[in-house]
């Protein structure tokens, strides 16, 4: 997708804009402006709105409409659940994976600091989380696990279904209740998803990793699994978000959710085709190292065919962000919300990924309007401007 001159190959960190979304998000906001708390008519058409769009988006997850909490976006979503642990006694166990967005990693580090103990469960070196390494993590103090569905810089699915299924044995044979959360932002809309087929109790989405808006997410939530902890206020969206609701927002983000998913299996195909020709590019260069591997056969079923993490190094991935913009390509070294941070490489050495290959990484994601030509025209790219900066750097 051309963006000012530009091909955007970003789309894990935000899509862009899609002008019919925003169209109808600008019709709700002129049209359903009540507050849906509001007794009168237009406040109870607004609440019958927010009503609709909630079972629509319950229609598309196969769950309840009462099991769905709209929030800020899936930063809020994860924090959520985290955070409600402190209802609990603080000598609690809190699993979660090594590679999880910092969303999640974050608010644990909190957890540790006020008394909890936080294992941080490793992948291993195909950014895989194993569920043998969770099971034998798990102990009768433990009251979270939290594992992402797909992971936003290397685009490895998870398997969540089989760690729900090591959750549930623990469960029966001790007896004692497990939190199983997946952070599934990537997921959503771009491969299937239905939380009950998965076995998780709750769920964190998000909207403009779908080409909705910024600031709207979800929380899918079994009932009754979390309690609220930092927020009281008005009582709305079940009193675990209260706050009065963003009408335009969650109904830009429904509308996104619809498209994505009535197109998912297109978009699918198309991904996988336009990702195996970049690899079959990809392998005829010596230089490029697949972050974590693997040909496009194993890509086909492990990996989500929008995001590819590859390495040239020495070549730092700051340099290769910047080359690469220069031929008009957009592309990112990670994930955008720690793109900046010291610890940029957590997630890259949570699998065993050597500091030299993870200092050199580049993320390039796509979405479905990205055409395989443009992926093509990337990999002439690198293959134009590698050699020029390999001779420059080991000169
Ligand atoms: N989790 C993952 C895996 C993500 O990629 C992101 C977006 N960077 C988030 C959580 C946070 O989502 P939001 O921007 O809606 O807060």
């Amino acid at each position: 997708m051309k963006v000012m001159s530009s091909i955007y190959l970003d789309w894990a960190a935000t899509a862009p804009p899609d002008p019919e979304i925003q169209e109808q998000m600008q019709k709700i906001a002129r049209t359903i402006y009540a507050n849906p708390a509001a007794i009168h008519r237009l406040g109870r058409e607004g609440e019958k709105f927010l009503s609709h769009c909630r079972q629509r988006m319950a229609d598309l997850l196969g769950c309840g409409s009462e099991e769905l909490v709209f929030t800020s976006g899936a930063t809020e979503s994860n924090n959520m659940v985290l955070f409600s642990l402190l209802h609990k006694k603080r000598d609690r166990r809190v699993l979660i994976s090594g590679i999880e967005h910092s969303s999640v990693y974050q608010p644990a580090q909190t957890l540790k600091q006020l008394g909890f103990e936080v294992v941080l469960v490793p992948a291993d070196r195909s950014g895989r989380i194993d569920p043998n390494r969770i099971f034998s993590a798990l102990d009768e103090s433990t009251v979270l696990v939290a594992v992402m569905l797909v992971n936003n810089e290397t685009g490895r699915i998870q398997p969540v279904r089989e760690i729900s299924e090591a959750v549930q044995d623990f469960q029966k044979r001790s007896g004692k209740k497990v939190l199983l959360h997946t952070d599934a932002v990537q997921a959503f809309g771009k491969i299937p998803f239905q939380p009950s087929q998965l076995g998780v109790d709750s769920a964190a989405l998000s909207a403009h990793k779908l080409a909705g808006p910024r600031g709207v997410g979800a929380l899918f939530v079994r009932s009754g699994r979390i309690q609220r902890f930092l927020y009281s206020g008005g009582g709305q969206e079940f009193d675990l978000r209260p706050g009065t609701e963003n009408l335009p927002g969650i109904a830009g983000f429904v509308l996104a959710a619809e498209k994505a998913i009535g197109g998912l299996e297109e978009n699918h195909r198309r991904a996988v085709a336009a990702m195996s020709s970049l690899l079959e590019e990809l392998a005829g260069m010596p230089e490029v190292v697949l972050v974590p591997g693997g040909g496009a056969s194993d890509r086909a079923v492990d990996f989500s065919p929008y995001i590819l993490n590859l390495s040239i190094p020495p070549l730092p991935g700051e340099v290769l962000v910047r080359v690469l913009e220069e031929e008009g390509f957009i592309v990112s070294t990670g994930a955008a919300c720690s793109s900046k941070k010291k610890d940029r490489f957590r997630v890259l050495e949570n699998m065993g990924i050597p500091g030299q290959i993870a200092s050199s990484a580049l993320r390039v994601s796509t979405g479905p309007k990205v055409e395989p030509a443009e992926l093509e025209a990337f990999a002439a790219a690198l293959k134009r401007r590698v050699p020029e900066l390999m001779k420059n750097i080991t000169d």
